[in-house]
């Protein structure tokens, strides 16, 4: 992974599901590959009130013998609701949708969460394209087919497996991402490879000047990485009956965190970036990893100008109990993601709560 590199083709492999995640700069306008991925005559794009000013008019000039209208939601993740869903649902009625009609998702996560969603129920099912423009998006909520909304109870409580048809990652759009999600949506690279690659860890280690100011060949080798790491897991283990649980390293503690800071101290990914770090701890309290490996992880977000710290004014007691109500929990017991080191994660299940609360502690002293 150090020569120049322009573009980048990622299979996801799911037998007569399977996809391309297109990874490069102009891809939007490379209307004849992404159009291919269109069957019958109707579109809806389902975009928001940030991200269509500046992009929809590229993905219309590919649209412009179909019937097809747009959908936008305002920005942020309150807006990914179920009422939503059927607002948009009722833009596909009013079009005459078919069952061979797509939706396509441009924008970041909340965006592409809520259109896969919104393919997923209409006629029971139909196609939809995800375009996505943080690199958040690129690297984690648009490949795998997880799709959904909130609800007041919690984040991402309704919602459905089913596949994008294609990826189309348009690095470009990028250029207009504020520096912060810049940033977030390189926790989940970081992550990817902390999981389960040692080998693309130490290319980041090497690389992370370069990343933190966006050097474009860089950047699509570490989102190809990083998706074609997901890709993996996903084809081995779709619906998450095992492997897949993996990628959520981190993410109790940075769900706590992100909760406990009302979604407005932190961003996902700065959550996931504290969160893999008190999972690193808290894996060398129990013995099962080596300080060496926290410190390498820290230097490496550092490094990435993420956040490595709790945030003043957390409380331990209160980020335990936000961790107990984890989806991921069974009754009674704390099943979290740890790892053995760089590249070597787990699920561990029975974690001891006095373990939990022992690493929050010393993380806010
Ligand atoms: P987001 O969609 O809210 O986008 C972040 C911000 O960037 C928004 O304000 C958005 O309008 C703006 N934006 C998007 N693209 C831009 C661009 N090119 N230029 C300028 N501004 C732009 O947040 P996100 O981090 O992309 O996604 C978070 C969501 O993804 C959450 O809802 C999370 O639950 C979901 N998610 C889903 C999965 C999955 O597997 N489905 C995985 C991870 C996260
Ligand atoms: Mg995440």
């Amino acid at each position: 992974m150090t020569s120049n590199v322009a573009r980048e083709t990622i299979d996801v492999t799911l037998g007569e599901r399977s996809y391309p995640v297109w990874i490069g700069r102009g891809l939007l306008d490379d209307r004849a590959r992404w159009r291919a991925a269109l069957r019958g005559r109707h579109a809806l794009v389902i975009s928001n009130r940030t991200v269509a000013p500046l992009y929809l008019e590229r993905v219309a000039q590919g649209l412009g013998d179909l019937q097809w209208s747009s959908f936008l939601l305002e920005d942020g993740e309150t807006h990914k609701t179920f009422a939503h869903v059927g607002n948009a649902l009722e833009a596909l009625a009013m079009l005459g949708a078919t069952r061979d009609a797509c939706v396509i998702a441009l924008g970041g996560g909340v965006v592409g969460d809520l259109a896969g969603f919104t393919a997923a129920c209409w006629m029971r099912g139909i196609d939809f394209i995800q375009m996505p423009t943080t690199l958040l998006a690129m690297v984690d909520s648009s490949v795998g087919g997880k799709t959904g909304v909130n609800l007041p109870a919690g984040k991402n409580l309704v919602g459905a497996f089913h596949q994008p048809r294609a990826v189309v990652a348009d690095i470009g759009t990028l250029d207009s991402l504020p520096e912060r999600e810049y940033r977030a949506g390189l926790a989940e690279v970081i992550k990817g490879a902390a999981i389960g690659d040692a080998v693309f860890f130490e290319w980041l280690e090497r690389q992370a000047q370069a990343l933190a100011r966006r050097d474009e060949s860089t950047l699509i080798q570490a989102i190809a990485a990083k998706v074609r790491y997901k890709a993996g897991v996903v084809a081995r283990d779709e619906t998450e009956q095992g492997e897949r649980a993996l990628l959520n390293l981190g993410h109790t503690f940075g769900h706590a965190l992100e909760t406990a800071g009302r979604y407005t101290t932190l961003l996902h990914g700065e959550g996931v970036a504290v969160g893999m770090l008190l999972a690193a701890r808290l894996s060398e309290r129990l013995g099962m990893s080596a300080q060496a490996d926290t410190l390498r992880l820290q230097g490496l977000l550092k490094a990435a100008g993420l956040p490595t710290g709790v945030p003043p004014g957390f409380e331990a007691e209160r980020l335990l109990a936000l961790m107990r109500l984890d989806k991921k929990n069974t009754a009674g017991a704390l099943r979290l993601i740890l790892w053995r080191g760089i590249g070597r994660a787990e699920i561990v299940s029975g974690v001891d709560e006095a373990d939990v609360l022992a690493v929050l502690r010393e993380a806010i002293a």
